[in-house]
C-alpha cells in the first residue's frame, strides 16, 4: 500500500485489522472525488493476496509472485474491458456471465461506463457469488462509486450485504454518500478519506510531472481543491489554458469597459467558472496575506510582484469586500445563477477594488 500516496492513518487501520484477522466484510470508503479510495482499495487487495508480505512483517505486495501478478493482470483487464463492454457478447441477447476477469476470477470489479449500474449486473454478480471460489483464498469484490447503483440495483446488493459470508469481502467507494441507501451505509464499516492539502498536491505533482514547469505545479495544485485525480486532470485537461487566460484577463483589466469585454468574451465558459473563481479568492486572500500579516505565504507565487503591488495600491477594506462579494457570486452560481451576469459581476468588482482611481 506504499505505493499510494497519502491516507497513512487509514492505511494503518487496515494494516492493523488484515494483521489481527480483524476484516470487516464490507467497507465503504467516502470521500472527494480524486483522492485515490479506489486505488487504496486495489493496492490492500493485492496485498492481502499477496503470497510473500509475511516474509518480513512488512504490510506490502511484494509485486512479483504469482497472486500478485494474477491480481495486476486482473486490474488490467477490468480496465481495459470492463468499462467499455461490460457484458463481453455483442451477438447474444442475454448478456455473458460478467467479470471473469483474466488472471484472478476471484477478484471482482463492478464498474462501467453508464451512468447508472442497474440491478442487472448485481444480479450477475450475486450468481457469480453462489457459485464455489475459483481457487483464491478470498473473493474480493469492489464496487467503485457505488452511488451509480440505482434503487433497485442498491436494494439487491443489500440482500447480499445482510448475509455475509466468510469468503467475500466488499469495498464500496463513494464521493456522494447521501446518495446510498442508509441501509447500505449502515452495512458497511465506513472508513473516511480527507481532501489533501495544498503541499500535498504540489509535492506529488513534482514527483509525477518532473518536467513541469513550477508555477503550472503550483497553479493546478491550487485550482484541484486536494484532489489528485482533478490534478492529472488539469495537467492533462484542455481547460486549463482557457482557466489560467481568464484569471490573467481579469486580473489584468484597468478599467469598467475593459471588465465588461473580458466578461462578455467569458460568455458560455460555464465549466471554468469555479475554477477561476477559486483562484481569484485565492489571489485576493495572498493580497490580504501581505496586508496584514507578511509576505512569506503568497500562494500563487507566480503572480507575487501582482499580489504585492496590489497589497500597496488597494484598501485593506476594499479587498476583503471583495472577497465577500466574490465569494457571494461563487455561492450564486452554485445555486444556478445566471452565468453570464455573474461573470460581469466579478469582472467588475474586481476591477473596481484592485484599480480603483
Ligand atoms: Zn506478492
Amino acid at each position: 500500500m506504499d505505493t499510494i500516496y497519502g491516507h497513512e492513518s487509514i492505511k494503518q487501520k487496515l494494516e492493523y485489522a488484515a494483521k489481527h484477522g480483524r476484516l470487516h466484510h464490507a467497507y465503504l470508503f467516502v470521500g472527494p472525488k480524486g483522492v485515490g479510495k479506489a486505488s487504496l482499495a486495489r493496492a490492500f487487495i493485492k496485498t492481502l493476496y499477496c503470497e510473500r508480505r509475511a516474509s518480513d512483517g512488512a504490510f506490502r505486495a511484494c509485486g512479483q509472485c504469482e497472486m500478485c501478478l494474477r491480481f495486476d493482470k486482473a486490474v488490467s483487464y477490468f480496465q481495459k474491458n470492463v468499462k467499455t463492454n461490460y457484458f463481453s457478447s455483442p451477438s447474444q441477447k442475454e448478456p455473458d456471465k460478467p467479470i471473469a476477469a483474466v488472471g484472478l476470477p476471484d477478484y471482482i470489479e463492478l464498474e462501467d461506463n453508464k451512468a447508472m449500474l442497474s440491478v442487472d449486473v448485481i444480479r450477475l454478480l450475486q450468481e457469480r457469488l453462489a457459485q464455489a471460489l475459483y481457487g483464491a483464498p478470498h473473493r474480493y469484490v469492489l464496487i467503485p462509486e457505488a452511488a451509480k447503483m440505482n434503487a433497485s440495483a442498491a436494494n439487491c446488493l443489500l440482500k447480499t450485504l445482510e448475509e455475509p459470508t466468510t469468503e467475500t469481502t466488499f469495498i464500496l467507494t463513494t464521493s456522494q454518500p447521501e446518495r446510498l441507501l442508509p441501509t447500505i451505509i449502515s452495512r458497511c464499516q465506513m472508513v473516511r478519506f480527507a481532501a489533501f492539502e495544498h503541499d500535498e498536491v504540489e509535492s506529488w505533482l513534482r514527483t509525477r510531472y518532473t518536467a513541469a514547469e513550477e508555477y503550472v505545479i503550483a497553479q493546478v495544485a491550487t485550482m484541484a481543491s486536494g484532489s489528485l485525480g482533478l490534478a492529472v486532470e488539469l495537467m492533462q485537461g484542455d481547460d486549463r489554458d482557457a482557466i489560467l487566460s481568464a484569471f490573467q484577463m481579469i486580473i489584468n483589466e484597468r478599467d469598467s469597459i475593459e471588465a465588461m469585454t473580458v466578461a462578455a468574451s467569458l460568455k458560455g465558459k460555464k465549466q471554468i467558472f469555479i475554477p477561476v473563481v477559486r483562484l481569484l479568492l485565492l489571489f485576493l486572500r495572498d493580497i490580504l496575506y501581505v496586508q496584514t500579516v507578511d509576505e512569506t505565504h503568497i500562494v500563487l507565487r507566480h503572480h507575487q510582484e501582482t499580489v504585492l503591488r496590489c497589497a500597496r495600491t488597494c484598501a485593506v477594506e476594499d479587498v476583503m469586500r471583495a472577497i465577500e462579494a466574490i465569494q457571494s457570486y461563487y455561492e450564486a452560481f452554485l445555486g444556478n445563477g445566471n452565468e453570464q451576469i455573474l461573470w460581469e459581476r466579478v469582472a467588475l468588482s474586481f476591477q473596481r477594488v484592485l484599480f480603483r482611481k
